[in-house]
């Protein structure tokens, strides 16, 4: 099982070896000009990145600047909604160890085999009421059984025809003619998140690897779709994975990155795990968006729950939420999210297809 965040962290300095300096980044909180190199090109290293995670607590202000220098470049003051339904839920036969609907979970969540196309098409018209410019539909397990495709395929036609909406599919592992047919229907995006580092894989599931999910990301890409990928902070990882997943994903160029802080949901195997606080949680999200300046960078799962009072300040690095329910677990109300994004001066926006 995974182990406690809660030891300490090593000072910068010690983080990349360099006593007081990391890379040539002076140790007194001048982060803004890593920004503004961000923007002149430059692409963190992991050394970089790692910093960032275990800066001290008195340069959050300044990494969140340099976060908003490259955020507000490429993305003003938006705030793009998401609005997820989930179409099918638990019964699934892998071992996510963080997921309630795993095989291995006991939690007391809904179970529910994949909805009716007119459910699925009810959840579009309430997301585009919402003001969301991305619909998401996850199913639950492996990968999708050959009638659940041919519901999605269908339904996703019928909405493309109704509403103004970027479609993101959720369905598991995929083979490139099963990506194929998802972009066939007007389907835009796939998420399929690699959730941490290739080396910690295996500690949180044992039924696919990480090698899997690599693979469906390379059909997504093959079929001309949009990648949603990212993972989950807090499994009891190392800093350095954490660098490595936000790394990778660079490396995929992703076109939207969730970043999700973990939920230990009761009956799951990391229910007892416990250990992020919110300034670290902001410092992922500032280096997310350094790593990644063009991405999407969505605070996902976890955003209430451990971000706390400090949520607002997540979105000087994000430019994405969720507004509603995430998959088993409650959101904030929606009118809470739409008074924080105007409390910003911020603007949400229904950037759709
Ligand atoms: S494959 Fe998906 S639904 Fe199944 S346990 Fe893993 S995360 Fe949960």
């Amino acid at each position: 099982m995974p182990g406690n965040l809660s030891k300490p962290r090593p000072s910068v300095g010690q983080a990349a070896g360099l006593p007081g300096q990391v890379g040539n980044l002076p140790h007194d909180g001048a982060w803004q000009g890593l920004g503004q190199r961000v923007l002149e090109g430059h692409r963190l290293s992991a050394a970089e990145a790692l910093a960032i995670l275990r800066a001290p607590d008195e340069d959050l202000l300044d990494l969140l600047a340099a976060a908003y220098r490259v955020r507000s470049h490429w993305f003003g003051n938006r705030v793009h909604l998401n609005f997820l339904i989930n179409a099918k839920s638990g019964a699934c036969g892998e071992d996510c160890g963080y997921c309630s609907q795993s095989r291995v979970s006991r939690a007391g969540i809904p179970r529910y085999p994949m909805v009716d196309a007119d459910e699925i098409f009810a959840g579009a018209r309430t997301a585009a009421q919402r003001g969301a410019g991305t619909y998401c539909i996850v199913v639950s397990g492996r990968h999708p059984a050959g009638s659940e495709l041919e519901r999605l395929t269908e339904v996703v036609r019928r909405i493309k025809r109704a509403f103004p909406l970027k479609i993101c599919a959720s369905l598991g592992l995929l083979t490139p003619e099963q990506a194929a047919q998802l972009k066939d229907c007007g389907v835009d995006r796939v998420n399929h998140n690699l959730n941490t580092s290739e080396r910690c894989y295996p500690r949180i599931c044992s039924t696919h690897t990480y090698q899997d999910r690599l693979a469906t990301l390379r059909a997504v890409r093959g079929a001309g779709l949009e990648i949603c990928s990212g993972g989950i902070v807090g499994m009891g990882e190392e800093d350095a994975d954490v660098v490595d997943l936000v790394l990778r994903l660079a490396e995929l160029r992703v076109e939207a990155l969730p970043v999700n802080f973990l939920i230990p949901i009761p009956g799951t195997p990391l229910e007892g795990v416990h250990g992020l606080n919110p300034r670290y949680c902001l410092k992922v999200l500032a280096m997310v968006r350094l790593v990644n300046p063009r991405a999407e960078v969505r605070i996902a799962g976890g955003r209430e729950l451990h971000l706390g009072s400090l949520q607002p300040l997540g979105l000087y690095a994000a430019n994405s939420i969720f507004v509603g329910d995430y998959l088993t677990t409650k959101g904030q109300p929606p009118e809470d999210d739409y008074r924080m994004i105007a409390d910003l001066g911020f603007e949400a926006v229904a950037e759709g297809a």
